[in-house]
């Protein structure tokens, strides 16, 4: 250890006064003050000496510096211009880390991360889970894992099975990329100031192929997209926001096997894939 835990309280509270910074909530910033939270993190992402990790976000460098004890390379994007002095100062010392100004949803990763493989590590900004997630996973980075905090009742939309209330297009699009498992919850006494709500580490192992095979993924998660747009309407229905005619959606049903009185949300991935593969558009 080069530098003091920052996963605490008071130490927390003295880097905050030192450098005068007072957290901003539009950008998400609710710092970890648990350093069980930390090493659990640490320990969900499997992190191995010299392993490459992207972390968005890094604060004040709570998470960063359980990665870097951890012996991982990481590259660490924070957006709050504020902090790059903050954290010169409590993670100086530490070899294997790069610190990028940036905003994570702008930056290009690939260009960032030119390495063949490697973990995504972070405590996300709330305001912006979904796009983050969902930009990692879209752009088919070489990612072996990510492990997050996110919101609890987000994590648990992403690891909903079908015909459940939390079940929707974010779990069919994080179950196609990967293999998700909530970790542990985390009570908001973890963190400082704490949020409103209680969080959840999630791991997505990411997947080689996808569970199910499509012959177009536009036309896949076009489908997804339709089905979860009109939650009560019947499944016939919800798909003829496509633009296609009751007859088209009549006959790719009936060619799929799938009746189109259900709701969009009891269909499991490989419905999904069963309608996308017989659509003719
Ligand atoms: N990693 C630290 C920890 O665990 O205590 C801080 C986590 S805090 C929940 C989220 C961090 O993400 C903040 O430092 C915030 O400034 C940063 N952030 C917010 N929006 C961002 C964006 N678009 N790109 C990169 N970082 C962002």
């Amino acid at each position: 250890m080069i530098q003091p835990t920052i996963a605490k309280r008071d130490v927390t509270m003295h880097i905050l006064q030192t450098f005068g910074i007072h957290m901003s909530k539009k950008l998400g910033q609710n710092f970890l003050v648990n350093e069980q939270i930390v090493q659990g993190i640490v320990a969900a992402a499997m992190v191995k000496a010299d392993e490459e990790v992207l972390e968005i976000g890094p604060g004040i460098g709570t998470l960063t510096q359980g990665l870097l004890e951890a012996g991982a390379r990481v590259t660490a994007v924070e957006i709050d211009r504020r902090l790059l002095d903050v954290l010169a100062k409590t993670l100086a010392g530490y070899e294997k880390l790069r610190i990028i100004h940036g905003d994570i949803l702008r930056i290009n990763i690939s260009e960032e991360m030119p390495c063949p493989k490697y973990k995504v590590v972070a405590n996300l900004p709330y305001y912006i889970t979904t796009p983050i997630i969902m930009g990692l996973l879209e752009r088919r980075l070489p990612l072996e894992l990510l492990v997050t905090m996110v919101q609890k009742e987000v994590a648990e939309r992403m690891v909903a099975a079908p015909g459940t209330k939390d079940y929707g297009a974010l779990s069919v699009a994080v179950q196609y990329y990967t293999k998700p498992e909530i970790m542990f919850i985390v009570p908001p006494s973890s963190f400082m100031p704490p949020p409103a709500v209680e969080s959840a580490v999630i791991r997505c192992l990411v997947r080689d192929e996808p569970p199910v095979a499509v012959s177009s993924e536009k036309v896949f998660f076009r489908m997804v997209k339709a089905a979860f747009s009109q939650r009560r309407k019947t499944l016939a229905n919800a798909l003829k926001t496509t633009g296609a005619s009751a007859d088209m959606v009549k006959a790719a049903l009936e060619k799929a096997g799938i009746d189109g009185g259900r709701r969009g949300e009891t269909l499991s991935l490989d419905e999904f894939a069963a309608i996308a593969n017989v659509w003719q558009q």
